[in-house]
Parts: C-alpha cells; structure tokens; sequence
C-alpha cells in the first residue's frame, strides 16, 4: 500500500490532533481498510468490562463513573459490556457502578481472553449499535483488544490515557503521557466514531453511586465456531505477585540506594512478598545488580500508577518520580527527613530501613496469621504505627 506523504500530526488551537489520514496511515498499513463511522455518530457511552470469572476487575468499576460523569454531562447513557462465558451475578454491580444498560455476550467459547472471539464480536456491535465513546481498561487484554477493534473499524485509538474530559463542543478530550511521562498531551479524534481511549488502572477513583441503582440487561448474539478460533488456549499460568510486571501491579514495593546492600534489597522483596506487591527500583539499585532493568521505575524505565506505591530508601529525584507520581497513595521510609520524596508522600516515615523494614514486616506477618489476609486500611494503619511514621494527609 502506498504510504501517504502528509504529517502526521497537525497542532490545532493548542491541542494535539492526531488527523484521520495519519490514524488510517498507522493503522492500515498492511491492513485491510474499512469505512470508518462518521461523527455523526451520537450514541452512547461504552465501557468494555474488564473481569476475571464473576470478579470485576476495579479499572472496570473506575471506566463506569468516569463514564457516568461524561454521560450525565453530554446526556447520554452509559452501556457496559460484557463477554464471557458465565457472567455469574455481575451485571447488577454493574448497575450500581453507573451503567444503564449492559450488553451481555455469553458463549462457552469466550471463558478466556481470544482475539479471535473478542475482536470481531465486539468490533460488529459497536458498528451495529454505534456508540459516540468506548472506553477501555488499559489493562493486558485492553491494550491487545482496542487496537485491533480499532483497526477494523477505522477509527482512531488513545492508549494509556491519564485522563479523559469534554471539550468546548462536546469531543472528547484525551490525556496521554509523552515523552517518557515528562508532558502530556490532549488528543481528540474529530472525525471518525467512536472516540476511543484506553486509561491507566488507578488514574479515577470508582464511584459506588447507588446500591438500589439497576440496569437493563441485554443479551447479545453470539455466533462463534470454535473452528474459526485460530489460537487454542491450553493453560493460564498465574505469576506470582511480586513477579509481575510493575505496570500491571496494584501494590509495588521499591527500593533505592538507601537499601545499602543485596540483602538490605532483600528486605524490600520479602515486605513486598508478604504484602503480594510487585518489587520495583531505583536506577542505583538496578545499578548496583540488586534487581533487574525491568525493575527500574523512572525516565529510563518503567511508569507505573499503583494502588499504592511504597518507596523505600529512595530520594525522590525528578527522574524517578515522573515514573510513579500517578501513583493513587504514596508510603516513602528515609532516614533523611528532607528527602524530596516526602513531598509527594501521604505518608512518610523518617527512620533507617534496615529497622522499619524488619518490623514492618514482623507486625505484617502477625496480622496476617490473626486474619489470613490484609485490607489495604489495616496495611496502611499498620504503616501509620512504625515508629518515626507520619501521615501527611
Ligand atoms: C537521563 C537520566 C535518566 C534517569 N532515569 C532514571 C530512572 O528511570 N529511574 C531512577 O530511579 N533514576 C533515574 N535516573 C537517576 C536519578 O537521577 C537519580 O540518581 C536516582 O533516581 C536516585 O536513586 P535513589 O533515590 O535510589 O538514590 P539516592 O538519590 O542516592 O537516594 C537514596 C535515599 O536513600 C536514603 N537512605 C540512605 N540510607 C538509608 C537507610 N539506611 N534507611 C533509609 N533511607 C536511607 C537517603 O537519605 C536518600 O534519600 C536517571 C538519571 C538520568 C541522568
């Protein structure tokens, strides 16, 4: 296919455009071309439900208020959408999360995450029943799933997103993190229909917004042959939380050159085991041999944006905060009280490591022998009571 020669981003009133030529220019190249959906487009607003059996994934419960918000505002509904093969008693939390209608797809052929189902089932909805906005969890299945559906309807896709509002006249007005995170810049899609993003886990509180709220259960036509599937799946192999990749944990425990030693990283690995976080790092401590480069939080590495991010022994140097600052609450323990990184704490810890670590972890393990596991508050109030610990809001 002949690439064609215009930029591909065009700067309009201070906003990032990413033009429609240069969407069908990324996304077509090697592909077959469809007709993209027109603005005119006025349906409502989609979340496509992240889950795991019955549970919801919490990016999915967060997509639905964000979606309730933008809805209220441009008078709309909010659809969510599920597929699966037993979806077991979700759709009413659903309800009670925002959505007014949930498109319900069953069959036994998509228990797990197929791109050979997903894509073409969720691609000719959206063309038959043309929502304005569909949203996204950028989680593992979002990112594979919104850009194929996006290619096959020709429409434009912003990843990864921060944020997502309206603009002046009602587009909508997509956040993304440049630059590895040091600007961000709004995209919109002007053109083409639906406008789609996928956004971080974390970057919106859920919103539970009424536990009587109900919403209108629709079931979907599923015509699937397992004979069309081209891939099989033969086992799901669950990783270990502190073996996951910190973009997709929930709880990360970093450590930093405060850590001092291979075993004093050890101590941030075992509270990171004990809490089932993922272990992350400062480039000294990639460094330095105490975890590896697909550890390193920062410029040169990963962002992140956690439920809560537990930094330990770590500065707080520009270069590895732009990294984790979208992080929903920040624990940082530093012997030095002016360390930068209690200026974006919640809660801060003044205190060697080589003492806080090890009983945190002691009053950790005890309370998870009197519970079995740990809310997130006992955690944190655990936290708060370490010696030299201060909450700073
Ligand atoms: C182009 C470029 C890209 C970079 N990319 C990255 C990146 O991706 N990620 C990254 O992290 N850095 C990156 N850096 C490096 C960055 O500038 C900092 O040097 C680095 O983040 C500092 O790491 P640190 O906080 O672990 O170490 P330090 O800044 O040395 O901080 C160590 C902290 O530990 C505390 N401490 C010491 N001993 C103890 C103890 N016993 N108990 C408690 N606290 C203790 C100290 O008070 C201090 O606050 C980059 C630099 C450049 C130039």
């Amino acid at each position: 296919m002949e690439v064609p020669t215009e930029e591909k981003l065009t700067v309009s009133r201070g906003e990032w455009v990413i033009s429609e030529r240069a969407i069908g220019q990324r996304v077509y190249q090697g592909a077959r071309p469809r007709r993209a959906m027109q603005a005119e487009s006025t349906g409502d607003i989609w979340v496509i439900v992240d889950h795991t059996g019955d549970e919801v994934e919490d990016i999915a419960l967060e997509l639905l208020g964000q979606a309730r918000e933008l809805a209220d505002r441009l008078g709309l509904s909010v659809v969510a959408v599920i597929l699966s093969d037993d979806v077991g008693g979700l759709p009413p939390l659903l309800g009670q999360y925002g959505a007014d209608t949930v498109y319900l797809a069953e069959s036994p052929l998509l228990g797990a995450y197929h791109p050979d189902a997903h894509t073409p089932l969720l691609a000719d909805l959206i063309r038959r029943e043309q929502p304005s906005i569909v949203l996204w969890g950028a989680t593992d299945q979002g990112r594979d799933l919104a850009p194929r559906v996006a290619a096959r309807l020709g429409t434009g896709l912003a990843s990864n997103c921060s944020r997502v509002d309206l603009s002046e006249n009602g587009l909508l007005v997509m956040t993304r993190p440049v630059y590895g995170g040091k600007a961000s810049c709004n995209v919109v899609c002007p053109q083409a229909r639906p406008q789609m993003a996928t956004l971080q886990p974390g970057a919106v509180p859920a919103k539970r917004l009424d536990p009587s709220r109900q919403a209108q259960v629709i079931a979907v036509d599923v015509s699937l042959s397992a004979q069309s599937l081209r891939l099989r799946l033969e086992e799901v192999i669950k990783i270990p939380p502190s073996d996951l990749d910190v973009t997709e944990a929930e709880i990360i425990v970093a450590g930093g050159r405060g850590a001092g030693s291979a075993e004093g990283f050890h101590l941030v690995e075992q509270l990171a085991h004990l809490m089932g976080a993922a272990v992350a790092a400062s480039r000294p401590a990639v460094d330095a041999g105490w975890a590896s480069y697909e550890r390193q939080v920062g410029l040169s590495g990963k962002t992140v944006a956690p439920r809560l991010y537990i930094a330990c022994g770590i500065s707080g140097v520009n270069h590895h905060v732009v990294g984790m600052r979208d992080s929903r609450a920040v624990v940082a323990i530093d012997r030095d009280p002016q360390a930068p990184i209690f200026q974006i704490a919640d809660l801060k810890i003044v205190g060697d490591l080589h003492e806080v670590l090890p009983s945190l972890i002691e009053r950790l393990r005890r309370l998870r022998q009197e519970r079995g596991t740990a809310e997130d508050e006992e955690v944190l109030q655990t936290l708060a009571n370490v010696p030299g610990a201060r909450q700073v809001s």
